[in-house]
């Protein structure tokens, strides 16, 4: 039995609300009439505006370990590139494909590898080529994460159940109805990873979870019992936070910047280790997931199976639709979630919830206050930071001294702002402040970027124009050399003047020469021959 060491600040006593959401059992959206697949980060369509597209068929490139690629979650048509409310934090609208199912059922002819067959390197393939990211919400290519991790270079690995925040439930519901299918591709990954231990962590408040899993493990045929260990965690916020839950479980810290196979960890949502087991063993893309609907403002809240690309609207209507009025839709839970610009925003790999509730969810409670230095916020900070100090720094735009007191540590779990007795959005601050510093980053680097494509332009027009002077330059010396070799230019009168001299000297040569025979015929052989 595994012994917990806890991790630095966090949260207890938050209501949980599980049970709001999970009195029946997941349920597939119906196919909506159009899917909103936003294509901001892809690098190219691989189908044209107009062709019809089926099941599973890739739409999108991206660059290679980027996973920011969609497959067509149905057969239908692609109908235009939109500007479209994009499921982000800023509420921007982003290029968005829409595709309009047309009801076929026809999919893509998947091939699968299966875990016997598969390798490492044909398990990062097949990962990358199925699009799958990290399903807890943070996105981060699940590709990636396997390139620190080749066979026997981990020692650990960890199935989160964890989570992320209080009302969401919909990776509770995914162990609850596919504890086998959870326990069984855990037990193959670890076998093809080598590694020593696998935990699957879940917290206590997720007892059917728990139980199902625990049930399984005894039951799967070809596990060795020893070879996963069900971990039960206290409720405590944000303990399905990656580096938090490590720490918990391991009492090891990912190094700042670091990676968590940096110290031999690989760490998988629940969900995203059920989509890598779909692409393994039946060849399927991610093209949907478990999405919770909650709150007190929606009629049956419940977990839904959704297309990507499903406009929020029409999973709400799914769920009864909203019976009382709301201040935001949000995406996400109550301490991280974001209000959503347009009911029309799409659900996308990483909307792991959406929340309505008649009161205000996002720190809207009571007037905003100004900060009284309590230092509640560094005492919850589970990442070590000063909230009140990025605070400041965030506010009034001093990035430079922000990254100093490592803003990028910030996890957004909110907890800083949970306790504030004074109100403060502290992180919505930190996100803006995050934003604009990577814009300068964008901008630095397209900066560089023209700079170097500057310097490139001037060297070659400076080689040209040196090869133009070389050529001058040689074109003269040649006409130098051949004007030396050639008769001066002569004008028509000089020309003429030369011709009178030629016709007088012949004409006094034949004098000449009448004069010398005349001559001849008066002189010796031998003076003659002294001439
Ligand atoms: S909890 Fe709020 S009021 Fe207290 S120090 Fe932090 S930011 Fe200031
Ligand atoms: S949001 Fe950031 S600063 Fe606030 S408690 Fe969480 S990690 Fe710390």
């Amino acid at each position: 039995m595994i012994r917990l060491h806890g991790f630095r600040g966090g949260l207890t006593g938050l209501p949980g609300n599980k049970e709001v959401s999970t009195s029946m059992p997941v349920q597939r959206l119906a196919i909506p009439e159009r899917l909103y697949l936003p294509i901001s980060g892809v690098d190219s369509l691989t189908a044209s505006i107009g062709d019809r597209v089926i099941g599973g068929q890739q739409l999108t490139n991206s660059a290679p370990g980027n996973s920011a690629i969609w497959h067509a979650p149905v057969a239908g048509r692609l109908v235009e590139v939109v500007d479209h409310p994009a499921p982000h934090v800023s509420g921007q609208s982003v290029p968005t494909l829409v595709l309009e199912p047309d009801g076929s059922d026809e999919m893509v002819d998947y091939t699968a590898l299966g875990w016997s067959g598969v390798s490492f390197e044909e398990l990062f393939a097949v990962v990358e080529a199925a699009g799958i990211i990290g399903m807890g919400g943070a996105g981060f290519p699940t590709c990636l994460k396997l390139s620190g991790a080749g066979s026997g270079m981990l020692s650990t690995l960890i199935i989160n159940g964890v989570e992320c925040e209080p009302e969401i439930s919909c990776d509770d519901m995914l162990m609850r109805e596919q504890s086998d299918k959870v326990v069984a591709a855990t037990a193959k990954l670890a076998a093809l990873l080598q590694v020593d231990k696998a935990y699957i962590a879940v917290e206590d408040d997720c007892p059917q979870a728990l139980s199902r899993l625990a049930a399984s493990i005894q039951s799967v045929k070809e596990i060795a019992v020893s070879a996963i260990e069900l971990v039960k965690l206290p409720i405590r916020y944000p303990s399905g936070s990656e580096k938090q839950l490590i720490e918990n479980l391991l009492g090891k810290q990912v190094p700042k910047g670091g990676f968590p196979s940096d110290i031999g960890v690989l760490c998988l949502n629940v969900a995203t280790l059920c989509a890598v087991d779909d692409a393994v063993t039946q060849g399927i893309p991610l093209m949907s997931r478990i999405v919770t609907v909650t709150g007190d403002a929606v009629a049956k809240p419940q977990n839904r199976r959704v297309l990507f690309g499903t406009a929020v609207a029409d999973l709400l209507s799914s769920c009864g639709g909203l019976i009382a009025e709301v201040d935001d839709l949000v995406m996400g839970g109550p301490m991280m979630g974001f209000a959503l610009s347009s009911p029309l925003t799409p659900i996308v790999k990483t909307s792991n919830c959406i929340l309505v509730q008649r009161a205000p969810v996002l720190g809207k409670r009571r007037p905003i206050m100004p900060c009284i230095r309590c230092g509640d916020c560094v005492d919850v900070c589970p990442a070590g930071l000063l909230p009140q100090q990025l605070y400041w720094f965030a506010k009034s735009g001093e990035h430079d001294k922000a990254e100093r007191h490592n803003l990028f540590d910030c996890i957004e779990c909110g907890a800083c702002a949970y306790v504030c007795p004074s109100q403060l959005p502290l992180v919505h601050y930190y996100r803006v402040a995050k934003s604009e510093i990577r814009t300068q980053w964008a901008q630095l680097i397209k900066a560089d970027g023209a700079r170097e494509r500057m310097q490139a332009r001037d060297e070659r027009l400076e080689r040209r124009e040196q090869e133009a002077a070389e050529r001058r330059l040689r074109k003269r010396s040649q006409r130098k050399i051949s004007t030396d070799n050639a008769e001066p230019p002569m004008s028509a009168e000089v020309k003429a003047a030369m011709a009178r001299a030629k016709k007088l000297q012949q004409a006094g040569a034949s004098e000449t020469s009448e004069k010398s025979v005349l001559a001849d015929k008066s002189t010796t052989p031998t003076e003659s021959a002294r001439d």
